[in-house]
């Protein structure tokens, strides 16, 4: 369960690679991904890419926060979103396979085990990113105690490490 494509942040991600392998909705996770954790207010370089995105794709956010900062976040950078969504747990990821198809869905995240196991286990594309920082919520910082055992693991099988930036995405 290792993301198909490892980018240092959004605005590395090779887009239209995604839109010539045929994707055309980016569901985005917030915090850590677009902005930092707490942060409302959005770069003009995330606004601009955002504004860029929905020319090619239907751009979503695809956030475990709460109503209020999701829907905010939505408004300033005008795409739809899904609040409370509970990754890595498949509920919400079956809406999205109801309403979509598959294989022209890609997601995009900064923790392994909400953003990238939840897709895996719906067999979703996804890129993984790194995060802005550490200041994070208690209950992130829990997954990233798992998620450390996980990358060393990974290491140690040489199937993922930090840093070492990648693109399998067909
Ligand atoms: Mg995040």
């Amino acid at each position: 369960m290792i993301p198909d494509a490892y980018y240092e942040n959004i605005h590395k991600i090779d887009y239209s690679k995604l839109k010539k392998i045929g994707v055309k909705n980016i569901f985005f996770d917030i915090d850590n991904t677009v902005i930092p954790y707490k942060v409302t207010n959005i770069d003009k370089k995330t606004l601009k890419l955002f504004k860029d995105l929905k020319k090619d794709f239907n751009v979503f956010l695809f956030s475990n926060s709460r109503r209020k900062r999701v829907m905010t976040i939505a408004k300033e950078l005008k795409v739809n979103a899904y609040y409370l969504s509970m990754k890595p747990f498949k509920k919400n990821y079956k809406k999205i396979i109801n309403m979509f198809n598959k294989n022209e869905c890609i997601f995009v995240g900064d923790q392994f085990m909400t953003d990238v196991f939840g897709a895996k286990k719906n067999r979703l594309k996804v890129i993984f990113v790194n995060r802005f920082n550490d200041n994070e919520p208690l209950t992130t910082r829990f997954w990233r105690l798992i998620e450390k055992q996980y990358l060393k693991k990974y290491k140690k099988l040489q199937v993922f490490e930090l840093n070492s930036y990648y693109d399998r995405l067909k």
